[in-house]
């Protein structure tokens, strides 16, 4: 938001300095308490820059108290987005940004897809949900981009926005700790990383063979499992780093023993991990999630072949906040 202020006042280098450390380091919450600036210069960018992108912001907090979901009216179009604060256990808090409103991709078990595609959200938009969650928590260690929309169609503003999140002099947080997912736009990812970015990266998989992929997600028609497979060996040998495959277990339609088999071939020979999703249910379809029972023997399969597995712990599915839950809509948690 500084950037083309600063350039066209000409200010000297500390002023855009005392900016950066007041938003991105102090959380500062409104453009009154950049107190090292003096009140003409806050007066003059807050006559042309907006601090915060939404006009509006509402609550739903899980019972347990761990998960908040964030409905944010854009200031440019009064459209919903959403937004999530998981504060683990551990200490992390991690903060679950959407990228647009709704998506295009259309994925049939996604309540974003099937709300279909309404607009891509600015770098600033991405950056104001961290920012939201940070002025009142301080410590945001972790940027999941798993909100609404897909990453790879908006790769620009993504960019930008993993930039002023990841760079010292503003946010500083680890690209370690940053984690890209994707429906697999192969053109677009390997854009992603010739641009630098070495944070984690999360495949949404959710089928061990193309047919099936194919009918769940439209876009494994246009870019195929193989494909998808040889680029993210192109990743691995470039970076080192692991692969998260994320797989959603839906009853009876992607959870059997064979799956499970068809998966350990797919990636037993690859610096993968396996981070199996309960599926959570989503209006309109009439999928179910698979039985624990079911989803113990799955991960029992694909660790046994030696493949790193996890089951997702699933937060604040009380307030539709969970995965693929997201849809812009007032739902039935508490609000305040
Ligand atoms: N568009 C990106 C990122 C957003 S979706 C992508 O698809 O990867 C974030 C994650 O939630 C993805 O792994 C997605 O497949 C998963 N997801 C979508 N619908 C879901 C549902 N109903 N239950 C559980 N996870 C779901
Ligand atoms: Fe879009 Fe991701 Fe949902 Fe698919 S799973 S429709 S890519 S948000």
């Amino acid at each position: 938001m500084i950037t083309d202020f600063a350039a066209r006042l000409k200010l000297p280098a500390f002023r855009v300095k005392q900016f950066n450390q007041a938003v991105y380091q102090q959380f500062v919450s409104s453009i009154d308490d950049l107190t090292t600036w003096p009140k003409s210069l806050r007066q003059e960018l807050g006559s042309e820059t907006a601090f915060f992108h939404f006009s509006k912001t509402q609550d739903f907090i899980s019972q347990d108290g761990k998960t908040i979901r964030t409905l944010m009216t854009r200031t440019a179009d009064g459209k919903l987005i959403e937004a999530v604060l998981m504060r683990h256990r551990d200490g992390r808090n991690t903060v679950c940004v959407s990228c647009m409103v709704g998506c295009p991709v259309g994925c049939r078990f996604c309540a974003t897809g099937k709300m279909g595609f309404r607009v891509m959200l600015s770098a600033d938009e991405i950056v104001d949900q961290v920012l939201y969650f940070a002025r009142r928590y301080k410590k945001i260690t972790n940027v999941v981009f798993m909100g609404m929309g897909e990453p790879m169609l908006n790769l620009k503003a993504v960019l930008a926005a993993i930039s002023t999140l990841a760079s010292p002099e503003k946010m500083g947080l680890s690209q370690r700790r940053i984690v890209i997912s994707t429906s697999g736009y192969l053109p677009q990812f390997q854009e992603l990383i010739k641009s630098g970015f070495r944070g984690r990266v999360a495949i949404s998989l959710h089928a061990p063979n193309q047919k099936l992929r194919s009918q769940l997600m439209p876009v494994a028609k246009i870019y195929p499992l193989d494909k998808l497979l040889a680029v993210m060996d192109e990743f691995v040998n470039l970076t080192n780093k692991r692969v998260s495959y994320e797989y959603l277990l839906i009853a009876g339609v992607n959870d059997q023993d064979v799956h499970a088999r068809q998966l350990v071939g797919l990636l037993n020979r690859r610096l993968a991990h396996v981070n199996l999703i309960p599926y959570n249910p989503i209006l309109g379809e009439s999928y179910r999630r698979s039985s624990p029972s079911q989803i113990r023997r799955f991960k029992g399969i694909i660790s046994q072949a030696g493949i790193p597995c996890t089951v997702r712990v699933t937060m604040g599915d009380d307030i539709s906040a969970a995965c693929g839950q997201l849809a812009g809509k007032f739902s039935t948690g508490t609000s305040n």
